[in-house]
């Protein structure tokens, strides 16, 4: 058994790094516990390696939940600690941040891994001990303390700490160290969990009218989404690359838009493709009807050709089935897939679900026991794709780090 600690940081991931590096820490005194042998192995995947790691549109986005109340604690806890007060921390820690046009933030060398190293270097300067290879797997409460059980490379050990953080993630890409089974080390204090669904995850969608289309990018394309949500219809249309797969559909616009809908796939969400976004219905018959007047011995099937790509135009003209020139027009800008499913977690990029916001305070402590805090992907929020996951992890992370500093300073009367 070692000496107590006053904080036990469980996962060295984005938001369990970002802790340690805002917690005071006196030697010793806080630990970070991550079950892989390195820290922020996720994090340095993120935005395709290089790091988009916020978004200038931060502090207007709605984030999900599956249960109600997600969004209101994600927009109190990102108005306390927003997109600058991350920027000055970083530049603090010697990165510097620079936005896209479409407001997504990346360090400047365009590099995931500068984030994490910068994260890592100002732990190991605080004197916190990273334990790797340390995974916990049992939480209890004696007293005023928790100890926690951990399989190590030697055996399994127990710690005492008198605060207890899970950053431990959800359930996305398990190739990272997040299998889903840390959501028991909250579950044992008799916290609960929402249904989970895969979240900016690729789509299984139905296949006969695609079936050519394997392999095939369409950029931009405007692929609506309608769902039913309680009853209402709801829609959302994002511009972007889709990527035709033999299982459905990938690329840029399908994980943004998986974003809003995934929870809802079993009730029947249909997709929209508008595969000319710059061009209406009614640009395109004219076309199409000049074009069968000049080129009248044209194969049906070829009419599309020169519109939009060949093996696209007639998939088009074969789900409509019929020489109307009027509902191919249409169906080029609306061609509809039924989603049949995601590819899973282990594709996803982020958990929807998880501890719901109703079971912590507004200061991310668990309404079931003292001294134990959650943060990031672990709860029951998860945001759109372009930095926003990455800014949830850091705004809650900071702000159970101001609770606690606060706590201790007032422990040693410094307030
Ligand atoms: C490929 C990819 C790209 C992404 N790109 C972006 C992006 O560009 N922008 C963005 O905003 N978001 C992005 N995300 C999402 C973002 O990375 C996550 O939302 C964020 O990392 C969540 O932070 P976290 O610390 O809560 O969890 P994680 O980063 O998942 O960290 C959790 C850590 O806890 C450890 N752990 C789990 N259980 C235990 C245990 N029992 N004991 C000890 N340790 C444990 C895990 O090994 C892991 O290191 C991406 C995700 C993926 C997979």
């Amino acid at each position: 058994m070692q000496k107590t600690l006053s904080t036990a940081i469980i996962g060295g991931g984005a938001t369990g790094l970002f802790l340690a590096t805002r917690l005071f820490a006196t030697h010793g005194s806080v630990a970070v516990f991550e079950r892989g042998n390195r820290v922020g192995r996720k994090l340095s995947a993120t935005g395709n390696g290089q790091g988009n790691i916020s978004n200038l549109a931060v502090e207007e986005a709605e984030y999900f939940s599956v249960a109600q109340g997600g969004n209101d604690l994600a927009r109190s806890i990102i108005t306390r600690y927003p997109y600058c007060k991350l920027k000055a921390h970083m530049e603090k820690l010697g990165v510097l941040l620079l936005s896209d046009d479409r407001g997504r933030v990346y360090p400047t060398g365009r590099q995931a891994s500068a984030i994490t190293d910068a994260l890592r270097f100002a732990v190991e300067q605080k004197g916190i001990p990273v334990y790797l290879n340390t995974q916990v797997t049992k939480l209890e409460k004696q007293g005023d303390l928790f100890r926690i059980t951990a399989n190590t490379e030697d055996g399994e050990r127990e710690y005492l700490a008198k605060t207890v953080v899970l950053c431990t993630g959800g359930k996305a890409s398990k190739n990272f160290g997040t299998d889903g089974t840390a959501y028991a080390l909250a579950q044992g204090f008799g916290h609960t969990l929402t249904p989970l669904y895969p979240s900016l995850v690729q789509l299984k969608t139905e296949t006969k009218k695609i079936k050519t289309l394997k392999g095939i990018r369409v950029s931009p394309a405007r692929v609506t989404a309608t769902w039913q949500e309680r009853g209402v219809q709801k829609s959302h249309t994002v511009d972007g690359d889709i990527l035709f797969t033999d299982y459905g559909v990938s690329g840029d616009a399908i994980f943004r838009l998986s974003a809003f809908f995934t929870h809802a796939i079993s009730t029947g969400v249909k997709l929209s493709i508008h595969f000319l976004p710059e061009f209406t219905a009614e640009t395109i018959e004219q076309t199409l009807r000049k074009k069968r007047a000049i080129l009248p011995n044209l194969p049906f099937e070829e009419l599309l050709g020169g519109i939009v790509n060949n093996q696209v135009g007639r998939a088009v003209i074969k789900s409509v089935g019929k020489e109307d020139l009027h509902a191919i027009a249409n169906a080029v800008c609306a061609f509809e897939l039924e989603v049949l499913g995601t590819l899973g977690f282990d594709y996803a990029q982020v958990t929807k679900g998880g501890i719901p916001a109703r079971e912590v305070t507004s200061g991310l402590q668990s309404k079931f026991v003292d001294g134990l805090y959650l943060a990031g992907e672990i709860l029951d929020i998860d945001g759109q794709c372009g930095g926003f996951n990455l800014q949830w992890a850091f705004s809650s992370s900071a702000c159970i780090a101001e609770e606690l500093n606060g706590k201790a300073m007032k422990e040693r009367g410094q307030v």
